[in-house]
Parts: structure tokens; sequence; C-alpha cells
């Protein structure tokens, strides 16, 4: 469309509105990153501006703003001192989306350190994928450059001995500054080029080659040469599909992370005083050293639990206690106190702001009412089975001993006017747990 034509449809979109179009143009917007992917700013005419919710999309007669599309996020920037929120294609023509209206001309900038990010990890893409597709013959199915990663899959399994390989022989043709070309063949000739493409295109195909390594149907902007992709490392590869996923990093991101890893590396070093060569051996004998530490605590634990438990007078009737054993310790004492407590054992841990966990068990006492009853009194929550319940109650210590204290006067009287005295009853217990018991308090009676 010539420019005097332009500007009268211009200007019949956006009378009768604050400038504000309501029609979409079907024009299809110049790709200016189509045959040069390196321009930061340009100057278009504002072609429509149509208000939706909140932003306004805005087409231009051109645009060095890539849309979302093939797996690329779409171009940041501003346009005319606007922040640019989106940019979408739809059949050829190319929507910027803005919070404020814009007409005329208006200059694009391009947010161009993220761009040119994208351009390199993109072009490493084309890079890994076609040296994959010369070993292998696997197809790329599938591709995602995001803000923090670029992963790619190809459908077939990839050995990481391939790997290594590919990685070699893909930053040997970063170092050999291969070129890189972008360019739309004549459709007849199309079926003479072998190229790799997840879709099945017939027009409109574009083509970037990467000379001697790639030949591929892309959208994208790419860099002008490997060169200027950076280092391409492969870091991560799992099983996809009955393929292979891969994420990598390349150019700045490849930096980056490696600056992570070193930072990560040289901390470590610090912690174990060892040498950044010699931190696996490091970490090995620190694992060792911990799972030896961790097997004797267990063994102190144990020896802590049958402590606890011998100090516990024999009784016939119930015994209940707070103690400091947690998790499976508390069990493993309930259950121990089955050899000295002839009645209903209720162990419980823990303090008033977190609650108390209970284990209750008997040796053949029916421990159901009792749970029940505790339950309801103390909002608690928790069951079990073979007469051994755990739970926790979402009370504090003074309700807790409140409520024993007075199920045991309860059994008292009961027991009284049974002509019954089992007598050896425990409130407390205290515990000394040698490793990491904090001891609470005990009383017999
Ligand atoms: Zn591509």
């Amino acid at each position: 469309m010539p420019p005097a034509l332009q500007e009268a449809f211009r200007k019949k979109q956006m009378k009768g509105g604050a400038g504000i179009a309501r029609r979409s143009v079907i024009m299809k917007t110049k790709r200016l990153f189509d045959t040069d992917a390196y321009i930061k700013e340009f100057e278009a005419q504002v072609l429509s501006c149509e208000a939706q919710g909140k932003r306004f999309a805005l087409v231009l007669n051109q645009t060095a703003f890539f849309p979302e599309g093939g797996g690329q996020a779409a171009d940041r920037g501003t346009l005319g001192g606007e922040q640019v929120l989106d940019v979408r294609e739809k059949e050829g023509v190319i929507y910027h989306y803005t919070a404020k209206a814009l007409s005329g001309t208006v200059k694009g900038v391009l947010d161009w350190a993220t761009r040119f990010e994208r351009m390199q990890n993109h072009s490493g893409e084309h890079v890994v994928s076609g040296i994959i597709h010369r070993h292998t013959g696997a197809d790329n199915i599938s591709f995602s450059l995001s803000e923090s990663e670029t992963t790619l899959a190809f459908n077939v399994p990839l050995e990481e001995a391939l790997l290594r390989q590919v990685e070699r022989e893909a930053n040997a043709a970063v170092f050999a500054d291969k070129k890189i070309t972008a360019f739309y063949p004549d459709p007849e000739s199309l079926s003479e080029y072998a190229y790799r493409s997840k879709l099945e295109l017939t027009e409109n195909v574009r083509l970037v080659e990467i000379e001697h390594i790639d030949l591929c149907a892309c959208c994208a902007p790419h860099c002008a040469s490997t060169g200027q992709i950076g280092l391409i490392k492969i870091i991560g590869s799992e099983a996809y599909k009955g393929g292979t996923k891969l994420w990598i990093v390349c150019g700045k991101r490849a930096l980056e992370h490696y600056d992570m890893l070193l930072g990560q590396a040289k901390r470590i070093s610090h912690l174990l005083c060892a040498k950044l060569d010699t931190l696996d051996a490091a970490v090995q004998t620190l694992h060792q050293n911990k799972e030896k530490a961790e097997y004797a605590l267990v063994s102190l634990r144990r020896q802590a639990i049958a402590a606890a438990i011998e100090a516990v007078e024999p009784t016939a009737g119930d015994y209940t206690t707070v103690c400091d054993f947690k998790g499976d310790d508390l069990r493993l004492f309930a259950e121990g106190l089955k050899e000295r407590v002839g009645g209903i054992i209720t162990v419980l841990e823990g303090d008033d702001a977190s609650g108390y966990r209970y284990v209750i068990t008997a040796r053949e006492k029916d421990i159901a009412p009792l749970v029940k009853e505790a339950n309801a009194a103390l909002c608690g929550r928790g069951g079990g089975r073979d007469n051994m319940a755990r739970g926790s109650f979402r009370a504090t210590r003074e309700q807790v001993n409140a409520h024993f204290i007075h199920l045991e006067k309860r059994e008292e009287r009961r027991e009284k006017n049974e002509g019954r005295d089992t007598r050896t009853r425990i409130k407390e217990n205290r515990i000394t747990n040698p490793i990491e018991c904090e001891c609470l308090a005990r009383n017999s009676t």
C-alpha cells in the first residue's frame, strides 16, 4: 500500500473516537526482523489503535518487534515511549499491546539485551538440533525459549555420550563462526531443499541456514553468525515421550549459568576447606561421616528410649507422660512401655504453640473410648489400628494435663466404688534423652 493510501486508511480508522479505531486492519505488517535481525530502533505509522479491555492493540505499517511464535516469547521494548506489553500475530498482522492509545508516527525501541539473548539461545538451538539430526535423523518435536530456560525435545532417546559429542561439535561450529542466513525460497523449488521443520508448511516458508550445519524452517530472528551465539552448553536431559528433552544455555545465559555454578562451588569450597577440583571427594567424605553420625545417633536414641522405659515404675494402671521423643521414637517409647504398664499408655510431645502429638496404646485394655474422648476434649485428630492410635491435640499443656488428671480422678473413684485400687499412676514423667531432650516434669503418685 502506498504511503498516501496508508495515511488515508489510517485517518479513516481513527475518525470519531479519541484516535481509537473500532475495526481491525487487514494489511499484513512489514516484518523488519525478517531481513535484518539487528534493527534496534525504527519508525512506523500507526495504522490502527483499538481498545481491548485495559489495553490498546496497535497495528503498524512495519515493525521490528518479533511477535510470540515458534516457541519464542514476544519482544519487549517501547513504542512512542509506551511500554510494549505484548506482541501477537494473526494472519500476517502484528498487534502491539500498550497501556495508552498511540497515533501518527511512532518510534519503536527494542529491549535489545533481551532480544539478543533470545537470538543467541534460538540460534544455539538450531545448531544443536541440526547436529543431532545429522547424527541420528531425530526430529525436534518441541522448543521453548522462556525468560529462564531453553528446552528442546527429540523423538528418539539420546545417550549421554552422544550429547557430549553433540556439545563439542556445536561449540566447534561456534569457534568456526559459521554464517547464519534466512531466506524465502520459491515455492516451486522448496522441495529441492532438505530442511527440518516441525510443521508441514507449503507457502511463505522461511528457511534459516547455518553453513554446513543446519537448514530449518523458522520465523524468528537469529544471530548473523555462530560466533555471536557464544558458548553452547547442554545442562540437562531427561526421557520425554519416548525420546529426549534437553535443557541448553547459550551465550550470556551460559556465562550467567557458569557464574552461578562457580559461586556455589566457591562457597562449598570455603565451607569444606577443600580446593575447587577436589570438591566431589570432600563431599563424599562428608556424606560418609554424616551416615556414620546418623547411625550413631539412632543407636543413642534407642538407648535413651530404653533408659526412659526402664525408669518407669511398673504399674497395672494407666500411664500418661509428656516427653521429648519425636516421630517414630515416640511410638517406640509407647510400644516399649507395654512391658511395664498394664493400663492405657498415653505419651505426648510438643508445646503450646504447635500443639501436642500423641501415641496412645495398651497391652490389653481397649483404647478406643479414651482416644475418642481425648480427641473431643482437646480438639484432637488421629486414630489407628491394632490398639495403637497416633494423632495430635490442638490444646495447651495445661488443658492436656487437666484432661488426663480429670480422667485419672474419675478412674480412681470408679475403682474405689468397685473396691479395686491399682494405685500406681504417673501423671507426668521426666525423661532424660541425652541427645536432644529437654526434660519436662516428673511426678508420680
Ligand atoms: Zn527456529
